[in-house]
């Protein structure tokens, strides 16, 4: 049901919804209300109206919104990773779902600031995330800079196949790019190496499990020649 079908069937059942709304004002910018709805009754127990309670929640959100976000990239931080992962893993086994995490580290980053400056460097990382967050399809996928030149994306798919050939179309879509990097021995250009875990999300034991058989495929990534995915 639509946000406010869900308002106006729980109102008109004489209920009462709480919730956080989303407005837009005049000049086309948003504010956030944290709002109350509640019919009214008279004496004879006859519904008369309804009354809306609400107070500007707008800073709050603003916060909020910060707290989750990488400075550099815009894209979701560590923080945000952090937070949501267990959430995914538990909604995964409450529906017997397939869990696909990918880990992407750029090749020979270093290199790259020693050779075009570390703005330059910054540069990079910023299209990156813009490349990663383009390429998700699904409103629950998300990218999020796990910290320095390392990317984790959360997705969904029918199969392995299908994730396999996503975390490669990832992994050319940003060769593509083809931002120079000359001192790097994969590629004239910037490449990313890639792990690749699908699971079954009732075989994880927990976020940390997850998290560190992902970077271990990443690992053989790197040690396998780079510019590469690996998978289970
Ligand atoms: P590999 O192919 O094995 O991944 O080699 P690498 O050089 O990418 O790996 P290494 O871990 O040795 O270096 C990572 C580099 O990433 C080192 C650090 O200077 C750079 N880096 C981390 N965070 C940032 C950042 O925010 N901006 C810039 N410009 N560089 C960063
Ligand atoms: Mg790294
Ligand atoms: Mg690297």
């Amino acid at each position: 049901m639509l946000l406010y079908d869900t308002i106006w069937h729980t109102i008109t059942h004489n209920g009462e919804w709480k919730g956080e709304l989303k407005n837009r004002r005049k000049d086309g910018s948003y504010y956030w209300l944290d709002t109350r709805i509640l019919p009214l009754f008279d004496v004879e127990e006859q519904k008369t109206g309804y009354i809306a309670i609400s107070h500007d929640i707008t800073d709050k959100k603003r916060i909020e919104a910060i707290s989750i976000t990488d400075g550099l990239t815009q894209i979701y931080n560590r923080r945000y990773f952090n937070e949501m992962l267990p959430k995914i893993i538990n909604r995964a086994k409450r529906n017997n779902q397939v869990i696909c995490f990918l880990i992407c580290d750029v090749d020979f980053f270093k290199q790259y600031n020693d050779t075009y400056g570390h703005q330059k460097g910054d540069d990079v990382l910023i299209a990156l995330a813009a490349s990663f967050k383009n390429s998700l399809k699904r409103a629950d996928d998300f990218c999020c800079r796990l910290g320095g030149e390392e990317f984790g994306i959360i997705f969904e798919t029918q199969n392995k196949e299908n994730a396999l050939e996503f975390a490669n179309s990832i992994r050319t879509t940003i060769e593509n790019l083809k931002i120079r990097h000359k001192s790097s021995l994969v590629s004239p250009y910037v490449t990313i190496s890639v792990g690749l875990l699908c699971k079954n999300a009732k075989e994880i034991k927990d976020e940390k499990q997850l998290y560190s058989q992902a970077d271990k495929l990443l690992y053989q990534a790197k040690e396998s020649g780079r510019n590469r995915v690996c998978s289970t």
